[in-house]
């Protein structure tokens, strides 16, 4: 840490060049400046460079590396474990460089490096373009890319670095450059699920896909169905096209005019068919769930950017989230993961999910440092809830979830999932010998390790 006189100086020239907004402890607007999407936290960053471009982001790096100050980068903010925040370093916010531009033509977007989904897919949908986008419209575009990237798409169109086109980035060294195919192949290569590790994206080009009709089946079944409906969604989807895609979402039955009045804050099964074309196709591909008892129901075509904000979650929940990625899901499994529901704190905002992998997922590109791509199932206790007393409770659900379904786990995880759950996770969310080429990446262009809020990679 630089000594104060410096440190004073310094912050009053950030202030002075920064295009955006400075915040310090003190100031107007900082504590709204420091709320991320988890309520659980609540770190104090000795300043706050919120960034309007990428002269900016170059403006703010370089006075953390003047000061010595430790660096998080903030985009969306859905971090679980909060790592868009330190504690007493600098923070680059990039949500005011949002900007998306499309190219229809060449089928690509230049995303911002603060965008969220919303701003992404509210600018292709004109063009009835899109690309595998997270399922919440307020997820940060940067993040989620940057660590693999699933959603509705991802058996159609891959993961969202499947779709990586190019990256510009600010390093830590303070400078500007290029990672796609042919600059900086290997850099590009890292940005492939290896996340902030290496360098501030201010923007991302992403390859976009035609999407001229999205539709989805969403069925609310009571919990006792909760087995005969896995199992059916299971069977479905193994031999659904690719378009189809989805999940099943034990949830709280929200308070929603499709849900009978007296299942709103009960527990519920919920079983997801998303698909990448028209109503009638779906109906047919959705005929064994929707021939199941089930109390609830919408099913039809909807816009997709539509469908992306369908389970938003409202800011300032407490979190807690883990996934365990399992090789198959035989019916002893099916009947694990539907038992674990029935302790899932209700009623709250938590979700117990199953999502389906295949398809472009399992036949992409095997190159990445994204192992978790060929397990056909992705399990994802997700839990958020209100009041600290229930802290221990909803940690321990999520644990429990992850403990009874290991003995299936391929091992492999996908670390936009989780929070901070050590390097031997860190690891299994890049595989070994993926690790060990990503440290060399970041020795080269992070040697001193100053971005850190993320999940680590020891420079070599
Ligand atoms: C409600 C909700 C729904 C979700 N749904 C999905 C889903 O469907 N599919 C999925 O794959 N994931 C999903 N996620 C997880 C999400 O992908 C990760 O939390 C992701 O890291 C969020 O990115 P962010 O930019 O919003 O978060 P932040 O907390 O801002 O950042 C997360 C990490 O990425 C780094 N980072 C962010 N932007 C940049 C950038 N431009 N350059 C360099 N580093 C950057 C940060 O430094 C930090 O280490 C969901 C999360 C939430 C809260």
């Amino acid at each position: 840490m630089a000594p104060l006189s410096k440190a004073g100086a310094a912050l009053t020239a950030l202030r002075e060049d920064l295009t955006g907004g400075v915040f310090a402890p003190g100031d107007p607007g900082y504590d709204e400046a420091r709320v991320v999407h988890n309520g659980m936290i609540d770190r104090r960053p000795a300043v706050i460079a919120q960034c309007v471009d990428e002269d900016d982001v170059v403006r703010a790096v370089r006075f953390g590396r003047e000061l010595d100050l430790n660096i998080a980068v903030r985009g969306g903010g859905h971090s679980v474990a909060g790592m868009a925040l330190n504690d007493g370093g600098l923070v680059v916010d990039l949500r005011r460089m949002h900007e998306v531009t499309v190219h229809p033509a060449a089928e690509a977007v230049r995303v911002g490096g603060g965008a969220t989904m919303s701003h992404l897919d509210r600018a292709t949908q004109p063009y009835k373009l899109a690309t595998t986008g997270g399922r919440a419209s307020t997820t940060g575009v940067g993040g989620f890319v940057l660590g693999g990237g699933t959603g509705w798409l991802d058996r159609c169109c891959g993961l969202a670095v499947d779709n990586l086109l190019g990256v510009e980035l600010v390093t830590a060294d303070g400078n500007r450059t290029h990672a796609n195919a042919d600059e900086n192949p290997e850099l590009f290569w890292a940005l492939h699920g290896g996340g902030g590790n290496f360098g501030i994206a201010t923007a991302l080009t992403l390859k976009l896909h035609e999407l001229p009709e999205f539709s989805l089946a969403l069925l609310l079944y009571l919990p006792e169905f909760g087995p005969e409906v896995v199992r059916t969604y299971r069977d479905l989807i193994s031999v659904a096209p690719v378009e189809a895609a989805g999940g099943i979402i034990y949830l709280t039955g929200p308070p929603e005019e499709f849900v009978p009045p007296h299942l709103v804050g009960t527990l519920l099964c919920g079983a997801m068919l998303t698909y990448a074309g028209g109503e009638q196709d779906l109906r047919k591909l959705a005929e064994p769930l929707l021939a199941l008892p089930h109390e609830a129901e919408i099913v039809g075509a909807m816009p997709y950017a539509d469908v992306q904000c369908m389970i938003d979650d409202p800011p300032g929940l407490r979190n807690y989230w883990s996934a365990e990625y399992v090789s198959q899901a035989p019916d002893d499994f099916v009947n694990v993961f539907c038992d674990r529901a029935h302790s899932m704190p209700v009623p709250s905002a938590t979700q117990h999910v199953l999502f389906p992998q295949g398809g472009a997922i399992a036949d992409g590109p095997h190159e990445y440092p994204v192992p978790y791509r060929d397990a056909p199932w992705a399990v994802h206790p997700f839990a958020a809830w209100e009041d600290p007393a229930d802290d221990a409770r909803a940690i321990q659900w999520v644990r429990d979830v992850r403990a009874d379904v290991r003995p299936w786990s391929t091992g492999a995880v996908y670390l936009n999932f989780i929070g901070d759950e050590g390097a031997d996770r860190v690891e299994a969310g890049l595989g070994a010998e993926n690790a060990r080429r990503l440290a060399v990446v970041k020795g080269q262009y992070d040697p001193d390790n100053v971005f850190r809020f993320n999940h680590n990679i020891t420079p070599a």
